[in-house]
């Protein structure tokens, strides 16, 4: 890390001219600056700077040299900031942030009549590159906020098996986004830009309610079976690190089962085992939702770095066992001793284990006779929409 170091000028001394390399920016502490350019030798001046203020910095954040020169007005004391103090903070800013700073930079460089070609054409390649990104990215995210407001998500819904009976005990709820220009768009592509910013808050308690409401008719439907084996069907709903530290979170989980008549014990929350590495708050919101009366899932488990110690750490009722593992367990004999141990340990604790990503009929009997309690993948059921899950359900009485 660099410091910051302390220099003086004399009155009428030149601290940098225009063209020089500029690898520093200067905060006065005392005394006055003068910004001037010179044209056809000609100075102009552009302003007059005083303690507490800032100048030379435009260079050290695009790696041009100098757009003007800069003097002495009077005995000078400037504390000086090197282009590496800078950058680092450039560099953990939001993408946004940097954008619109080099984008306020260019305007500045304009009215200052400043020459492109000061500037490196190979910084100028990688600037629009990112600028570029950026905006996709910011335009992507009106998409998503429109989407939103639009009600383009769908909730698809995928069976979660017996391991004995290889009939449905419930559901998990995934979202789907409709987008007219994109098609349909899976999870993995917004979800990330939608926890980036705040919109996964109203996005996730879109989800809340959608899936409350259709357990709430998927409920119906079964009672109005009379040949129906059952009639408490789960949902489990996936619920991000980010929704827990929104205020009305727990107010949500309080009120919207309870609109639609839907019992606390018949909606899982399934919480990535990740979220957990971000710190000790998660252990107090997932004991507050058990106490509330919601089962906890510990979804993707085994893709953390220390899932056996987070068992010991607090309680949940089920974890699932990641797709990764399920994958290998027909040719590879290592993963059966892994998911047959994290199942013993499982039992030992008395979790449920749901295996996810289960395709062959093969992983499936493995999965069961490793001593599963629920199995979940395309070999049961793909996602599908409400009207489709109803017609599964008809089938799978
Ligand atoms: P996840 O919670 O691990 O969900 C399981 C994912 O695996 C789903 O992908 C599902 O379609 C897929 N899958 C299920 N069975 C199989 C199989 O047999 N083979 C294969 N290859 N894949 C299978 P999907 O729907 O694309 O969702 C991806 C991720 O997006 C989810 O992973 C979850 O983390 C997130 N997500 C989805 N819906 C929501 C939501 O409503 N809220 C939040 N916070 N996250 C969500
Ligand atoms: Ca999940
Ligand atoms: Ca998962």
């Amino acid at each position: 890390m660099s410091q910051t170091t302390l220099k003086k000028y004399k009155k009428g001394e030149i601290v940098f001219r225009t063209h020089d390399e500029g690898d520093c920016a200067y905060i006065i502490d005392s005394g006055r600056v003068q910004i001037f350019t010179e044209n056809f030798g000609v100075e102009v001046a552009v302003s007059t700077l005083g303690p507490g203020e800032i100048f030379g910095e435009m260079a050290i954040l695009d790696h041009s040299t100098r757009s003007a020169s800069a003097r002495a007005l009077e005995d000078l004391q400037v504390s000086i900031v090197s282009r590496t103090q800078f950058q680092q903070r450039m560099d953990i800013a939001d993408p946004i942030v940097r954008l619109l700073v080099s984008i306020l930079l260019k305007r500045m460089r304009d009215n200052l009549g400043v020459d492109k070609h000061q500037i490196s054409e190979k910084h100028q390649l990688d600037a629009q590159e990112s600028h570029s990104k950026v905006i996709d990215k910011i335009k992507f995210e009106a998409e998503l906020f429109e989407a939103l407001m639009d009600q383009s998500f769908l909730l698809y819904f995928q069976p979660i098996v017996c391991a004995e009976t290889f009939k449905a005990m419930g559901f998990e709820a995934l979202i789907r986004w409709q987008s007219e220009s994109r098609g349909m768009v899976r999870p993995d592509l917004f979800m990330g830009v939608a926890e980036e910013t705040s919109l996964i808050v109203p996005i996730g308690k879109w989800v809340f309610e959608k899936a409350c409401e259709s357990l709430r008719s998927f409920q119906n439907f079964l009672a109005s079976k009379s040949n129906a084996t059952r009639q408490d069907i789960f949902l489990a709903v996936n619920i991000s690190g980010k929704q827990f530290s929104d205020i009305n979170f727990f107010h949500m989980l309080e009120t919207i089962p309870q609109k639609y008549g839907i019992k606390e014990s018949h909606l899982k929350l399934e919480i990535t085992e990740k979220i957990l590495l971000e710190g000790n708050i998660f252990f107090y919101w997932i004991e507050k939702c058990r106490s509330m009366g919601f089962p906890v899932s510990l979804d993707d488990f085994g893709t953390g770095y220390s899932m056996l110690s987070y068992l010991s750490d607090f309680n949940v009722d089920t974890i699932k066992i990641d797709q990764s593992f399920v994958r290998k367990l027909e040719q590879e004999p290592k993963a059966r001793i892994i998911v047959q141990a994290i199942i013993s340990i499982a039992k030992g604790l008395n979790v449920e284990v749901v295996a996810e990503g289960v395709e062959t009929e093969k992983q499936a009997i493995i999965l069961r006779e490793l001593g599963c309690n629920y199995l979940q993948g395309y070999f049961f059921g793909r996602p599908v929409p409400y009207q489709e899950t109803l017609t599964y359900l008809e089938k799978n009485l």
